[in-house]
């Protein structure tokens, strides 16, 4: 077509598709290790290698790396899968495991003993980093370098065999001890490890290290792309070195920006922390950048493609800002999202020339810009719940809302006029006495103009609703960037804020799990899928309707 690409992965892909490279095939894989939930990070990889896949005709591969059997568990596969769904895509049969290559590595790494091209080292850890040089010096062979080829071989066997205990064996690749990349001095390809697996149970003690695995799983998949982080551009050289000793089928690993989004944390060892230490409710905690975490707090889906997409892929690693997600979050729910009025903080107004027991029903759109959305009904009567924020004692002039003396038009309602404050022994305003225009409903007044319009809810049907609002969870835009502090030093205490009860129009009374409505005037809302229950509603705030980051 004549569209031109979007990024140099896509550039990269058209071109090798356009060459026919591969036969014209295209497949890609995203490849998380189950030790943890998805987070907003991963979903830029997602929606890059399923995206380019879906877009240009290829297979994405769903590709489980679980070759470290300390961390992960099978809770972390399920939620991946139910994560990579909820963002609408779809490996169908391509599910795989590393551990099903066991078998395959071994082997591979049997042929590499037999070339001489791998050796079983004695030395520990300790020694080996001692020997392993520094950018600027060249390190130095271990002694048990120049073993035979028949000596490493059984001694590997044995390492399978579980004659030897963690750490006192590794395979090493044989590669260059002067290598200016510290990555090709002769680094391990097998470890000790007597630990059960969640997948492959005992049946071994010993693992490949990620960069023997991942490369060597790429290719007996036949994926064409493998696209990585920024930070893997430098195993590229150990990524290519083993396909070529071992001559197997050769993919091509690209590398890309990760994602760094600013006042949260992404390492998956630090939201582990988060939720292990209970400075967050769990995983899907609502202020935690995990996928989870935001479809909890109500961003939609297509809110996470959007911003994936707006963001692009390039080269540079930069830092973005959190207004970004949540303006791709507002314009998806500005756009879906049915209307609502709830009031955070109550105040109660009387309406004292309005009869008392008569109520009337007035309708609203459920959608402004939607009218095949349809109407809803909204009870008034003579006492009704107004924000405590819309009614200063003293407002200046610019201030459009009640103040003693002042009119304001009741949204869909009447112009109301505060003629009286009511306050308790404290000297705190707890109830204003008002008038209404009767001749104002859907009306202009006569003679004057009232600018403030405002929300509230029919006191006697008012229905009480729990909110949560969330900030940041983080003081700073890079938690834990400094050595000297500890990124949990940096959590904002008043992340979060719970307002009950609130008072929301009763049509919400129907509200279910995750709905999302826009408040009015206030923002975006969505029923909470733990802790809400169909009689004692609780909301979460999503984001506010404008940006409140820059305050
Ligand atoms: P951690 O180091 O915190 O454990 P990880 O990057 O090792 O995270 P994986 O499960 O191995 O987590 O990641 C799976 C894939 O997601 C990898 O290909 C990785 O490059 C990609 N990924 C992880 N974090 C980001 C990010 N912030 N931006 C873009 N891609 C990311
Ligand atoms: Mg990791
Ligand atoms: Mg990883």
């Amino acid at each position: 077509t004549e569209t031109q690409p979007k990024d140099f992965i896509r550039n990269i892909i058209a071109e090798d598709l356009a060459n026919n490279k591969h036969d014209g095939r295209l497949a890609t894989r995203f490849p998380p290790e189950p030790n943890g939930y998805l987070h907003i990070g991963h979903a830029k990889s997602i929606c890059l290698n399923f995206g380019v896949a879906e877009e240009m005709g290829g297979v994405c591969h769903l590709r489980f790396d679980d070759t470290n059997p300390i961390k992960e568990e099978t809770e972390f596969i399920d939620a991946i899968k139910e994560d990579v769904q909820w963002l609408g895509f779809d490996w169908g049969e391509h599910e795989y495991y590393a551990s099903n290559y066991f078998e395959q590595l071994y082997a591979f790494a049997v042929q590499l003993i037999k070339a001489g091209k791998a050796y079983v080292d004695d030395l520990t850890g300790e020694q080996m980093r001692e020997l392993r040089g520094t950018l600027t010096e060249p390190g130095q062979n271990s002694p048990y370098r120049d073993r035979s080829v028949e000596e490493n071989l059984d001694l590997f066997e044995r390492m399978r065999n579980g004659e030897f205990q963690d750490g006192e064996k590794v395979l090493r690749a044989k590669i260059d001890m002067a290598a200016p990349n510290m990555n090709l001095r002769d680094p391990a390809m097998y470890r000790i490890l007597k630990a059960h697996h969640h997948r492959t149970g005992d049946a071994w003690c010993i693992y490949p290290m990620y960069d023997f695995a991942h490369g060597q799983s790429d290719s007996i998949e036949k994926v064409t792309h493998s696209i990585c982080t920024l930070e893997f551009a430098d195993h590229r050289p150990l990524y290519d070195w083993f396909i070529e000793q071992l001559d197997i089928f050769a993919p091509r690993q690209y590398e890309f920006a990760r994602l760094n989004l600013g006042y949260t944390v992404m390492s998956k060892r630090k939201l582990q922390q988060l939720v292990a230490e209970k400075h967050v409710s769990g995983w899907d905690d609502p202020r935690m950048p995990t996928l989870v975490g935001m479809r909890r707090r109500g961003f939609p889906a297509k809110a996470i493609r959007s911003f994936c997409e707006r963001i692009g892929v390039g080269k540079s690693d930069s830092w973005i800002d959190m207004s970004v997600l949540e303006d791709c979050v507002r314009e998806e729910l500005n756009e879906e999202a049915p209307r609502a009025m709830c009031v955070l903080n109550p105040l109660k107004v009387v309406i004292t020339d309005y009869p008392e027991g008569q109520e009337e029903i007035f309708s609203a759109p459920i959608h402004p810009q939607k009218p095949e959305m349809g109407q809803r009904q909204i009870p008034f009567s003579r006492e009704v719940y107004i924000d405590r924020d819309d009614f200063m004692e003293d407002p200046p002039k610019k201030f459009f809302r009640l103040g003693p003396g002042r009119e304001v038009r009741l949204r869909y309602g009447y112009v109301i006029k505060c003629e009286e404050v009511i306050y308790n022994d404290a000297g705190e305003v707890v109830e204003l006495r008002c008038s209404h225009d009767a001749e104002t409903l859907g009306k202009k007044p006569e003679g004057r103009k009232v600018k403030g319009i405002i929300h509230w809810v029919s006191a006697e049907r008012a229905l009480p609703v729990e909110v949560r609002q969330y900030d940041r969870l983080f003081n700073v835009e890079s938690p834990g960037a400094s050595k000297e502090i500890d990124f949990r030093d940096e959590i904002n205490p008043d992340s979060i804020k719970v307002l009950s009860p609130c008072y929301a129009e009763p049509g919400l009374a129907l509200a279910s799990i995750g709905e999302a409505y826009q408040f009015e005037r206030l923002g975006y809302f969505c029923v909470d899928s733990r802790d809400s229950r169909s009689d004692a509603l609780v909301f979460n705030r999503t984001v506010t309707l404008r940006d409140s980051w820059a305050k």
